[in-house]
Order: C-alpha cells, then sequence, then structure tokens
C-alpha cells in the first residue's frame, strides 16, 4: 500500500510566506524637516559619508514622499502578514525624524530578514516618467546578496509593471533598472535588497497616480506578489 501522506502539523504553513521575515524601509519620515540638524548630520554609507537622511520629495501640491512610502508600507506590511510572514519596519509612523539611512540598514540587517525593500518615490525631471529599481554594487558588505538582490529587482520588475500600470522610467536606468553605489540601504545590506522610486512625483501624470490609494495599494500588492514569487524560486 501507498504511505499515506504525513499530516499537515500547522495549518499556518499553508500561507505562501510562513516562518520568513520580510524588511520594509518607507523612506525619510513626516517630520524630518523639523530637525536639519539631525537630518543632515553626516553618516557612512559604506563608501563615504553622507548626510543621515533628506526630507524627500513631494507633488507639485505638496503631497510628500514620505507620507506616500509609509501609505504603501502600511499597505504591503498587512498584505505580507496576511500571506504569514513577519514584517520588519525601519519606522512606525510617518509623524517622526528618522532613524538615519545607515540605522535602517542595520536593523534589517540585524533582523535576518529574508529579502527587504526600501519604499520612495522620485523627485525626477518634470518630462520624466515611471518606476526604477535602484540595486546594490559589489562592495566588502554586500557581496554576498548582490546577486539576489538582481534576482528581486527582475522579479519586483515585472510585478510591478503589470500590477500597477507605472511605466519603467524614461529617465532613470535601463529598463527600469539602475545599479548604485552611493546609497547606504543597499551598500550596508546583508540581506538581497532593492530600492524602488515607485514614480515620478514632479510629473504631472505620474503624481496624479502616486497620490491615489488605488494606486498606493496596487503597489504593495505587486511588492507582496514579487517577494512570494522570489522567495519561491530560492
Ligand atoms: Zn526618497
Amino acid at each position: 500500500m501507498f504511505a499515506a501522506k504525513p499530516p499537515v502539523a500547522h495549518p499556518a504553513r499553508a500561507l505562501p510566506l510562513s516562518g520568513t521575515v520580510i524588511g520594509i524601509d518607507p523612506g525619510h519620515n513626516g517630520r524630518n524637516w523639523s530637525a536639519p540638524s539631525f537630518i543632515n548630520h553626516l553618516v557612512w554609507n559604506g563608501r563615504a559619508l553622507e548626510p543621515c537622511d533628506t526630507t524627500g520629495t513631494a507633488t507639485n501640491a505638496g503631497y510628500s514622499e514620505a507620507q506616500f512610502n509609509w501609505n504603501v508600507a502600511s499597505y504591503l506590511t498587512a498584505d505580507l502578514k496576511a500571506d504569514g510572514a513577519k514584517v520588519v519596519l525601519t519606522r512606525h509612523n510617518n509623524t517622526s525624524v528618522g532613524p538615519c539611512i545607515n540605522t535602517r540598514s542595520r536593523i534589517i540587517d540585524r533582523a535576518h530578514a529574508n529579502v527587504a525593500i526600501d519604499i520612495h518615490a522620485d523627485g525626477g525631471p518634470v518630462s520624466g516618467r515611471g518606476f526604477a529599481i535602484l540595486e546594490p554594487v559589489t562592495d566588502p558588505i554586500n557581496a554576498r546578496v548582490v546577486g539576489a538582490s538582481d534576482r528581486f529587482a527582475r522579479v519586483l520588475r515585472s510585478s510591478f509593471a503589470s500590477g500597477t500600470g507605472m511605466p519603467v522610467s524614461n529617465y532613470d536606468g535601463v529598463n527600469g533598472l539602475q545599479p548604485r553605489n552611493d546609497l547606504a540601504g543597499l551598500n550596508l545590506t546583508t540581506v538581497p535588497k532593492v530600492l524602488i522610486e515607485c514614480g515620478n512625483m514632479r510629473n504631472p501624470t505620474d503624481a496624479a497616480m502616486l497620490v491615489t490609494a488605488s494606486f498606493q495599494r496596487k503597489a504593495a500588492a505587486a511588492m507582496a506578489a514579487a517577494i512570494i514569487k522570489f522567495l519561491h524560486r530560492r
């Protein structure tokens, strides 16, 4: 006779991200503008000194990037938890200052996340449209995760383009991918990680999409789908 299939020990194991840790870094913070001396102090980004953070950009109507990043991160957190993941966030509201970019990277490194995403929107040229995914360039700290980060970048590009309707950038990177060696979040990472600029807040067409809850939910869903796809192909 055939051996019976062993019973499922925990029904939760059926969730696609059960047992995983996912890092989410919502760029900037809602009150960074109020603490210039803290935000401008220099920190080591793995290759050079650079300011702790910036205020981020905004649409012409004044909708802040920090708010956009926080909203998408909140939707993504809910999606990932529903899929069984443990989520590690680098900040917990949009009404504070910091933390600095090097601290954000360390929070995710120390959590030993299986994969992580830095969420941003760009302040590009007014005629520039679309999203770009920034990925790490090998340095001593991130060397072991550059290949996996590139694989995640490609999965995310496909998921984000089809899930949100945002085109790939026509001014940043090549087909939506841009290696960068000047960002703490990528230089200091010891887990597979990319930074996504979800669109250009200075472009009227992109901005009209970015400020809607509908787009923000779709962006989060596209990120969650990419994370599941990436982790299930390891
Ligand atoms: Zn940003």
